[in-house]
C-alpha cells in the first residue's frame, strides 16, 4: 500500500475540522455559505467598484437617520452571527480561537462608533458664519487581513458607512470566506433596514493584480489598508489619499514597582488572546532582573510553559522561514503553518507534548534574538532580563522597529511609564492591563481593527474616512 503523504493527512485533518468543530456541518466557500449565495461578490474588480458606487450612491441620498438604521442593524446580525463567522475563521486560516474570535466580532458591535462620531463645527464672528463639515470620500478601497479578517471588513464597513461612503474590499486570498461572510452580512443588513441591497463590495478571487486595480481606478477616491509592511507601502505609493495600519510588534516592560502577579497574568491573557494575532498583542518582555524569576513563575502558573534557550533555539527554523530576496538577501520570514497556531501544536514540532492547557511558550533570550526581533503572531513569548528603566527602555524601543505601533508596561511608578510612553511613540501605550485593553477590550474608548499608525489617523473609527468641507456665510448669521 502507497504511504500518505504529510499533505494528504493535513488536508484530511482539514476536512475533518471544517465538519466537526461546530459539531454541525459548515460548509463555506467566497461565494456560498451553507447553500446561500453571499451577496456583493464579483470575479471582476471593476465590476465590483461599480457595484459599490451604486450602493455609495444610495447612501448619499439617505439621511443620516437612515445611514444609522442600517448600523443597528449591522450590529445585531453581528451579535447574532459572531460564533459563525469565528468558526469559518478559525476553520478556514487555522489560525486563532474560536471563543476569542467571537468575542472579537462582539466587540465591533458594540464598540466601533457609528454616525455620532462625524461631528460638524461652525466659526462665528464679525465676519458671519462658518460651517466645516465632514463629507464622505465616496468609493472606499479596503484591503484587509488573515488574522482579523471578518473583524476588520465589518468595523470597517461602520465606520465607511456612517461617514456616507460606499466601499470596495480586496481581502486577504486566505481568508477569503470568512471576509466575504462579513461582506454578506452588511448587504443583509442594509436590505433589511430598508437600504440598498448591495452596499458593500468584494471579489470570488482577490488577487495582488485585483488589488492593483482597485488601487490605479479613478473610482476609488480613498484608499484603507490594513496588513503587514508590504502593504501599507503599496498602498501609500499610489499617488491617492491612503490610510495606512501597519505591523507591530509590541513589547512589554516590567519594572520592580508592578504587581508582578497581575503583570503575570495580564501578559499571557493579552499575548494568547486569539493566539497572539493582534497586531496590538505582546510580543516581547523587558524585564527588571530582581523581578524576572517572580513573573516567570507568575506567568508558568497562568498557562506558560517555559522552554530552554536550546529549545527556542531549535524552534527558530520552524517558526521563522529563510526567504532569498530579489537583491540576494537571505531573511526570516515568519511561517504560515506556525502564525496563530496553539502553544502545543508548535511545542510538538519539537516533541515536546502537552495538553491544551498551556497557552504560551515563554523563554528567556538575548535581545539579539530571532523571537524579539519578529513578529512571530504565534504564542511565543521572549523574555529579555535588563538592569534598570534605561536599558529597558533602549532595548524596548529597538525591539518595536520603529513602527510607532503600540507598546506596554507594568509599573507603579509614573517616571518610569512617562519616560517609556515618551521615548516608545507610539499609537496605544497600555499602562497595567493585556494589551486588549488599548482597543477598548476592558479598556476605556471606541474599538477598531484598523490602528493607523504609518498615517497618522490612530484608532480610526468613521470621522477618519471623511474629508472636511468649508461653507461660508459672509457678514450673515451671527446673531449674538
Ligand atoms: P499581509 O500583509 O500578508 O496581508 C494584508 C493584506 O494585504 C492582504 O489582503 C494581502 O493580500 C494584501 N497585500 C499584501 N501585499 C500587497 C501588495 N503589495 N499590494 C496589495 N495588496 C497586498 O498581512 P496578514 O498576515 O494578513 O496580517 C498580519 C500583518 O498585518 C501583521 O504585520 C500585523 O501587524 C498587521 N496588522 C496590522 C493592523 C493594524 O491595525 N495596524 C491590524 C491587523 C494586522
Amino acid at each position: 500500500m502507497a504511504a500518505i503523504s504529510e499533505a494528504e493527512i493535513r488536508k484530511i485533518v482539514e476536512d475533518v475540522i471544517k465538519g466537526v468543530s461546530s459539531g454541525k456541518e459548515c460548509n463555506y466557500s467566497s461565494t456560498e455559505y451553507n447553500g446561500r449565495k453571499l451577496i456583493g461578490i464579483y470575479n471582476d474588480m471593476n465590476d465590483a467598484i461599480d457595484a459599490a458606487e451604486k450602493g455609495y450612491k444610495a447612501v448619499r441620498n439617505m439621511t443620516v437617520e437612515q445611514r444609522e438604521k442600517i448600523i443597528t442593524e449591522i450590529r445585531k446580525l453581528i451579535k447574532e452571527e459572531a460564533a459563525v463567522m469565528a468558526e469559518i475563521g478559525v476553520s478556514e486560516t487555522g489560525m486563532g480561537k474560536v471563543e476569542h474570535k467571537r468575542l472579537k466580532h462582539i466587540l465591533v458591535a458594540e464598540k466601533t462608533p457609528g454616525t455620532e462620531d462625524i461631528v460638524s463645527n461652525a466659526k462665528t464672528g464679525d465676519n458671519g458664519l462658518t460651517l466645516i463639515e465632514m463629507a464622505p470620500f465616496g468609493v472606499v478601497g479596503a484591503i484587509t487581513p488573515s488574522t482579523n479578517p471578518s473583524e476588520t471588513v465589518l468595523c470597517n464597513s461602520i465606520g465607511m458607512i456612517a461617514a456616507g461612503n460606499g466601499v470596495v474590499f480586496n481581502p486577504h486570498p486566505n481568508a477569503i470566506a470568512t471576509s466575504n461572510y462579513a461582506v454578506d452580512l452588511i448587504n443583509r443588513a442594509s436590505a433589511a433596514a430598508g437600504g440598498p441591497e448591495i452596499l458593500v463590495c468584494s471579489m470570488v478571487k482577490p488577487t495582488m493584480e485585483s488589488a492593483a486595480v482597485m488601487q490605479s481606478s479613478p473610482k476609488i477616491k480613498l484608499l484603507v489598508c490594513t496588513g503587514g509592511p508590504g502593504v501599507v507601502k503599496a498602498v501609500l505609493s499610489s499617488g491617492k489619499k491612503a490610510i495606512g495600519a501597519g505591523a507591530g510588534n509590541p513589547p512589554v516592560i516590567v519594572d520592580d514597582t508592578a504587581d508582578i502577579k497581575k503583570a503575570g497574568k495580564d501578559i499571557i491573557d493579552g499575548c494568547t488572546f486569539d493566539n497572539n494575532l493582534p497586531c496590538i498583542a505582546e510580543k516581547e518582555v523587558f524585564a527588571f532582573s530582581n523581578i524576572a524569576d517572580e513573573l516567570i513563575s507568575e506567568m508558568q502558573k497562568n498557562g506558560a510553559y517555559l522552554i530552554t534557550k536550546e529549545q527556542a533555539d531549535e524552534l527558530i527554523p520552524i517558526v521563522l522561514n529563510e526567504k532569498t530576496g530579489k537583491n540576494g538577501k537571505v531573511s526570516r520570514v515568519v511561517s504560515r503553518e506556525c502564525v496563530g497556531r496553539d502553544a502545543d501544536v508548535i511545542l510538538a514540532k519539537i516533541g515536546i507534548n502537552v495538553g491544551k492547557e498551556v497557552r504560551c511558550i515563554i523563554c528567556e533570550t538575548e535581545f539579539s534574538h530571532d523571537f524579539v526581533q519578529h513578529e512571530l503572531m504565534m504564542p511565543i513569548l521572549p523574555i529579555v532580563r535588563v538592569s534598570n528603566i534605561e536599558e529597558a527602555i533602549d532595548l524596548a524601543v529597538k525591539a518595536e522597529h520603529g513602527n510607532r505601533h503600540t507598546a506596554h508596561m507594568h509599573s507603579k511608578n509614573i517616571d518610569n511609564l512617562s519616560a517609556f510612553a515618551r521615548a516608545v511613540e507610539t499609537t496605544i501605550f497600555v499602562k497595567n492591563a493585556p494589551s486588549y485593553a488599548g482597543i477598548g477590550f476592558g479598556g476605556e474608548g471606541h474599538t477598531t481593527f484598523t490602528i493607523a499608525g504609518p498615517t497618522g489617523e490612530g484608532i480610526t473609527s468613521a470621522k477618519s474616512f471623511t474629508r472636511q468641507r468649508r461653507c461660508v456665510m459672509a457678514d450673515s448669521f451671527r446673531i449674538i
